[in-house]
């Protein structure tokens, strides 16, 4: 057993601090720490949370606890010069409840306790008003029956409108004593109903309050918040007992909460809200409409020039802005409760910057202060604060940003409408690798079906489009121009506005506001980028995501998916004849077509990311990905062919795979149709001579996707020297390049010293990789895998964090074998996770030189980056 369940905080001294929140929550231990540093707080006590996890535990009050209440009352007692449960000055206090972690209003507190009908004369003798005493007799008595009896508090609301309408006034405060006392007798009366009657007796009130706030750590709110934020069950909460003050004395009484800076822009200024003549509950509670804080410098001067010091001290003490709860009696300021301000991104940029500035924190703090994750917000519109709107139905929040445009429900359409100058949504049931030139055209993109790592979602984020997935409420009509959203019907053209941020979908045009650009940003990222070790890229397939990922901040591209090309315009047409063709020569004849095509496309791209470095990936996915599976696409493809239609779908049908995933695509490809892998290096080659000429920096990386052994990648690294050699040589002109591999199959992984003699460099793929290291297929995760992670099978969604034990672990060994088999081997990651913080935590330790990931998330990863280096060099 602990030697003591309390700790004692007042009259300028206090058990413990700041250090202690999970002994005294985080509402215990910063009053402590506030008593400690002079700023006025009530003098009160905390019981610990290890006497309320051996009380949840055991089901038996902790042995010695009485006791300990009686000698910390009797303090109290002492400091305040009152008398708990007795006339002619009875002490009242709060009981609150405050875990480790904050839990804002999920648990419950007990104001005035201590009155009876005894100390509420005393109370009622004493104010000037005795209205006031009634009213605090008959909160207590309210919130007493609630929170410990359990009584239904919608019967004392009833109550209360009654006599509201019985006297014809608006609001309980022009309630008359009179009306009050008889209130607060029928609230007695209530209570008992539940067959305990709310105990005269202050000590039996508080030992009742003491365990029900306890008991409330299990109260269903507080336990599905939990489960959201990801608190623990078993930490328990701290109870704190403090003298109350009163801010409902009259015109020089009030009470109030305060930022001490604009929680959504960051400005340094003292924002928040107040109210003249009212006890705490009412700002929260919002009965009464609380005033601008300002308003309080007219009202009440001397303490608001109080609260800006003491919010001054202790943003100072903090180094971080506060979010504060205060309360003046009859012109006294008290604080009740400080904690680190929540805050938009936006705010936590350019608080830690100012603060810099300001000498509070240094530049490294500076980094750690703001989450990289948060990031994101900043870079994309969102919905307009002001905005008044309902969210007609909701779906995860795959692709941050907020955007209206008009329904469309085919990709085709999406094109065609985007050609007219419409901005439109694409809707679909899910979408599939046919409707990316259709996802391109779109602002946005909603799926009625798919999780947080479906197609629509992989491609939105890579996009940078704002994507809504898997939404239950909406359903689409394969082939109609039709769509229902959250019950309502809607046809193509129709108005939807998607916050990709929260997953809502609503009606109509919903007002967005655009990201601007910060100079707090700008400097931030500055600091991170003079920090961190690895380098930062994106993933960008097309010379506009190449220049937006300089814009972020990118160093080059590390993966450029040549595939998405193919899609563009009338492109598709000729890649389906080269597939389908029915000799080399035919096949051949097609590639010649597509070969210019690519050429300009990669020229373009070395232009835009002049002096930096360029992966090109060669062809990937499986070859029917390309193909069209409508019967009026198969027809108009058999003409363009001249061949009969059956004779087209047979072909079809012997290119389809029972698991394409694992079947004929990456290096496969190359491996079987040469002539592919020849047409891409020779459009590559050719395009960085191009712009060599031009005077353009190029350096180019070719990459063969899923090697699985050193011999397939020696001869594609063979083959794409030849063509590379033979093309310069042709020219006279000369650039660097490098021929290297992903690493996104285990064998390849474990083999690494034997492929690192094949390739200049490594770049890991972690998306396929997770998928052959799980042996689970992405697709279609999305009906147990969520179940993993909720049920704590997994501790994350392994394609979004990467999995540091299993697929980390070969990303580890692919790492020191590849070094050991060529020491100067570049090393670098291009799955999702290079643009997930902690994941960017995981390649700094495991000493990657580059990771990369789509434009939006490059700002992100550079933070990540600096963190982890700073993290590095705090623990060595
Ligand atoms: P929550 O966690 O829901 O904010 P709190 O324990 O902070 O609950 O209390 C609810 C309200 O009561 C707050 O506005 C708080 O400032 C006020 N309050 C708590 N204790 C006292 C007290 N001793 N005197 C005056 N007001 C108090
Ligand atoms: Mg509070
Ligand atoms: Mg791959």
């Amino acid at each position: 057993m602990p030697d003591r369940w309390i700790y004692h905080f007042g009259d300028g001294s206090a058990d413990g601090g700041r250090g202690d929140a999970d002994l005294l929550g985080g509402k215990g231990a910063n009053l402590a720490e506030m008593v400690s540093i002079g700023v006025p707080v009530p003098p009160g006590f905390t019981i610990t949370t290890e006497a309320c996890r051996g009380f949840l535990a055991s089901g038996t009050w902790p042995e010695g606890l009485d006791a300990e209440i009686d000698a910390h009352v009797a303090l109290l007692e002492e400091q305040t010069g009152r008398t708990f449960g007795a006339a002619p000055d009875p002490l009242l206090v709060s009981v609150r409840s405050g875990a480790a972690a904050s839990m804002p209003g999920m648990m419950d507190t007990i104001l005035n306790l201590g009155l009876n009908d005894d100390t509420v004369r005393a109370l009622a003798a004493a104010a000037e008003d005795e209205r006031f005493a009634w009213d605090a007799y008959r909160r207590f008595v309210q919130m007493y029956a609630d929170v410990v009896l359990g009584a239904p508090a919608r019967s004392f609301e009833a109550r209360l409108r009654e006599g509201r309408e019985r006297l014809g006034v608006a609001t309980d405060a022009d309630l008359t004593a009179d009306e009050l006392r008889a209130v607060t007798a029928d609230f007695l009366a209530l209570a008992s109903r539940t067959g305990h009657p709310v105990p005269a007796d202050p000590r039996a009130q508080l030992r009742g309050a003491v365990e029900a706030v306890f008991r409330s750590w299990n109260n269903e709110r507080a336990r599905s918040y939990r489960r959201v934020a990801r608190i623990p069950d078993d930490l328990g909460t701290a109870v704190s007992v403090m003298a109350m003050v009163f801010g409902n004395l009259g015109p020089t009484s009030g009470t109030g909460v305060a930022f001490t800076r604009d929680p959504s822009t960051g400005e340094r200024r003292l924002f928040g809200e107040f109210l003249v003549n009212a006890q705490g509950e009412d700002v929260v509670a919002g009965t009464r409409d609380p005033l601008a804080l300002d308003g309080m410098a007219d009202a009440l001067p001397e303490a608001y020039d109080a609260l800006r010091s003491v919010a001054r001290t202790l943003e100072e003490h903090y180094g971080d802005a506060q979010d504060i709860e205060f309360t003046v009696e009859r012109g006294h300021l008290y604080l009740l409760q400080t904690r680190t301000a929540k805050r938009t991104a936006a705010a936590a940029v350019r608080i830690a910057v100012e603060m810099v500035d300001e000498g509070v924190l240094d530049r490294a703090a500076a980094l750690r202060r703001v989450d990289p994750a948060q990031l994101d917000q900043l870079l994309h519109p969102r919905l307009d604060p002001d905005a008044d709107a309902r969210a007609l139905a909701s779906g995860l929040p795959a692709s941050p940003g907020a955007v209206a445009g008009r329904i469309v429900l085919t990709a085709d359409a999406a094109v065609a409408w985007k050609e007219r100058g419409e901005d439109v949504v694409l809707v679909r049931e899910e979408t599939s690798p046919e409707d990316f030139e259709g996802m391109v055209a779109s602002r946005g993109i909603l799926t009625a079906r798919g999780g947080m790592t479906s197609h629509a979602a992989v491609v939105a984020r890579g996009l940078g489009r704002c994507c809504v997935a898997g939404a239950g409420g909406v359903v689409v009509s394969e082939g109609e121009d039709r769509v229902e959203i959250g019950g309502r019907a809607f046809v193509a053209g129709d108005w939807i506005t998607l916050d990709g941020s929260s997953g809502a979908i609503y009606a109509g045009r919903v007002p967005t506001t655009d990201p601007e650009p910060s100079e707090h940003f700008e400097r931030l990222m500055a600091w991170a980028d003079e920090t961190r070790r690895l380098r930062v890229r994106a993933n960008a397939d097309t010379p506009a995501d190449a220049r937006r990922a300089l814009e972020f901040g990118a160093e080059g591209i590390g993966l450029c998916r040549t595939e998405h090309m193919f899609f563009e315009g009338e492109r598709i047409d000729t890649v389906r004849e080269m597939i389908l063709a029915a000799d080399d020569d035919a096949r051949q004849a097609a590639l010649d077509r597509l070969l210019p095509m690519q050429r300009e496309d990669f020229a373009a791209i070395f232009r835009a990311m002049d002096g930096l470095p360029v992966t090109v990936r060669l062809l990937d996915p499986p070859l029917h990905e390309f193909l069209p599976r409508e019967a009026v696409d198969i027809e108009a493809l058999a003409d363009r062919l001249g061949l009969p239609a059956d004779d087209v779908r047979q072909r079809l049908g012997r290119l389809r795979e029972a698991n394409p995933m694992l079947g004929h695509r990456g290096v496969r490809l190359g491996t079987t149709f040469p002539a592919i892998s020849r047409m891409q290096a020779r459009a590559l080659f050719e395009a960085a001579l191009d712009a060599a000429g031009e005077g353009v920096t190029v350096l180019p990386e070719v990459m063969i996707p899923l090697v699985a052994v050193a011999e397939e990648l020696r001869r594609q690294v063979r083959l794409v020297r030849e063509v590379a050699e033979e093309i310069m040589t042709a020219r006279g002109l000369r650039v660097p390049y490098l021929v290297g591999t992903m690493i996104e199959l285990p064998r390849a992984a474990l083999t690494a010293h034997e492929i690192a003699g094949e390739a200049e460099f490594f770049s890991f793929g972690t998306n396929d990789l997770t998928q052959t290291t799980f042996g689970l297929s992405r697709d279609d995760a999305g009906t147990f895998l969520p179940y993993y992670v909720e049920h704590g099978l997994l501790p994350d969604d392994p394609f979004r964090t990467i999995d540091p034990e299993g697929v980390g672990e070969l990303v580890r060994i692919a790492v020191e074998r590849g070094r050991r088999g060529r020491p100067d081997l570049k090393i670098g990651v291009c799955g999702e996770h290079g643009g997930d913080p902690r994941s960017v935590a995981f390649f700094h330790d495991v000493g990657l030189d580059y990771v990369s990931c789509s434009p939006f998330r490059v700002p992100a990863a550079r933070l990540a980056a600096a963190r982890a280096r700073l993290a590095d060099c705090r623990g060595g």
